[in-house]
């Protein structure tokens, strides 16, 4: 049931303000509004931008740029069903999954705090030449000035959490732009970094037109860096029509796992569960999965009862594990790619009463189907028995994307030889890819982006290494 069908304003150099202009919030389960939110357009992000360069001119030093990232984590906590309501109202994201997101956001902020106080650049062994000898140099950290952000809708709280958290350990005043559809757990974050004594001008909100707001932060030369998770399709344009910018991107991915005849007993618990864990809307959610020969009639005898038993239903109840996509047009991409596809329809492939897309498991499916090689982002899982390793990881690389990967085994060597051939960011053994704690570097390679996330990694991202050389 939604709850929350309340007004929300932007906030902008430290007020809170209305536009005239409102962005409808709808549940992606029941279609009601669960909130309005002032739409911005291009006056407001220039005027945000404005605060935020007013704002770094007064930097703030790192103990109270940490205080206030403990702050928030501290807010996140005592507010976490609301937080967590918030999250699965707007997203459709059942309960389960809202509360792991809003506890990870905690976390995120926490290890931001962190990376705030440690910050600083290192000395450089200057007497090592003999041109250096004589002079001592050190480097600093600085901020690279004002951040650009752009998120997207399957992880409205944590997602912006790695955007706002390190930009501020990092010293720098951001302007956020959430995804229209779901704005609202931005701006509760930002509410909390206002209570958390954030000063005016060093976080910025403004939803709404993708186009407009993004060709503000693109053409303004004050905007150091964008930081961008999202589609491939959006994010590798952002980054050529802002050559002169830092531009951050963490994009998409067809998640592999390969699954050895030794795998551990619990490979199929972990690879059901996280396959449809928020119908699959997560950028690491596993989608290829690997069998090898001597493990396939197990393997599908008991991955397909335990998909089946995966409880659909409305995201409000603390039960359910499958919600909705995020809206029609998803939902009926997903089918379009099902129906398109040549493999064995396992289980699922159709919706049920309330318009939810079964669980799905597709059994050998051509390389070349949609299911296969693109990103589904649905819960749609692909099943390929596989006669080797080698067969299986040159398989699990054959498509454009490289995020994270995943293989099950009892045995070190298979392991290791799929991490180092493994093309992507991150590989998981025994595992699945879907794996992430907000600590990690985590990050892809290929059409999966250029850059890593994690609160310290972030913070290296967004800042920038100047030079001090003294003559003695
Ligand atoms: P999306 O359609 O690319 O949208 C992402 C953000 O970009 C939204 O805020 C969107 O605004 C904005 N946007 C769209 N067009 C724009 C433009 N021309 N200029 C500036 N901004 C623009 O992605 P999504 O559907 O929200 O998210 C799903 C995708 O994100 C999947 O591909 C998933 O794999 C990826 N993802 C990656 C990671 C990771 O860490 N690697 C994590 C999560 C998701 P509107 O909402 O207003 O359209």
């Amino acid at each position: 049931m939604a709850t929350t069908a309340a007004e929300h304003r932007l906030l902008i150099d430290g007020d809170w303000i209305e536009t005239g202009d409102w962005l409808e919030v709808r549940s992606p389960y029941s279609g009601d509004v669960v909130g309005r939110v002032a739409k911005a357009a291009k006056g407001e992000t220039k005027r945000a931008i404005d605060a935020a360069e007013r704002a770094m001119r007064e930097p703030l030093p790192a103990h109270k740029r940490a205080e206030i990232l403990v702050k928030v984590a501290g807010g996140l906590g005592r507010r976490h069903d609301e937080v967590a309501r918030v999250i699965s109202d707007e997203a459709g994201k059942p309960m389960k999954a809202a509360r792991v997101e809003a506890r990870r956001a905690m976390s995120t902020f926490t290890f931001a705090a962190v990376e705030a106080r440690k910050l600083a650049g290192e000395m450089v062994p200057m007497d090592a030449a003999q041109a250096g000898e004589g002079k001592l140099a050190f480097t600093l950290r600085v901020p690279i000035g004002i951040v650009g952000a752009i998120t997207p809708f399957n992880f409205p709280c944590n997602l912006v959490a790695h955007k706002l958290a390190p930009s501020l350990a990092a010293g720098c005043a951001v302007v956020l732009k959430p995804a229209s559809q779901t704005p609202l757990s931005s701006l509760l974050l930002a509410e909390l970094m206002e209570e958390a004594g954030l000063p005016a001008g060093w976080l910025n909100v403004v939803a709404g037109k993708p186009s407009e707001i993004g060709d503000v932060l693109i053409e303004d030369d004050r905007v150091a860096a964008l930081t961008f998770t999202g589609s491939g399709d959006v994010g590798w344009k952002l980054k050529e029509r802002a050559p002169r910018k830092k531009v951050n991107l963490e994009l998409g991915n067809a998640t592999p796992a390969i699954v050895c005849s030794d795998a551990p007993d619990f490979t199929v618990d972990r690879l059901a569960a996280n396959a449809f864990s928020f119908a699959g809307q997560s950028c690491i959610s596993v989608q290829r999965i690997y069998v090898m020969d001597g493990a396939w009639d197990d393997f599908v005898a008991e991955f397909v009862p335990k998909v089946e038993a995966l409880k659909l239903g409305d995201p409000a109840d603390e039960e359910t594990d499958v919600g909705p996509v995020i809206d029609a047009g998803a939902r009926e991409r997903i089918l379009e790619w099902v129906r398109a596809s040549g493999g064995e329809l396992l289980t699922g492939g159709e919706t049920t009463e309330e318009g939810l897309i079964r669980p799905t498991v597709i059994a050998n499916p051509s390389p070349d189907d949609k299911v296969q090689c693109e990103e589904v982002f649905g819960p749609v899982v692909t099943l390929t028995r596989t006669r080797s390793l080698d067969e299986a990881i040159e398989l699990a690389n054959s498509t454009r994307y490289g995020l994270q990967a995943a293989i099950f085994t009892g045995d070190l060597h298979p392991a290791l030889e799929a991490a180092q051939r493994l093309e992507f960011g991150g590989v998981m053994i025994n595992e699945a890819p879907t794996f992430r704690s907000d600590q990690m570097p985590y990050g892809g390679v290929k059409a999966s982006g250029n850059t890593r996330e994690g609160p310290a990694y972030a913070v290296r991202e967004l800042t920038e290494e100047r030079l001090v050389v003294i003559q003695l």
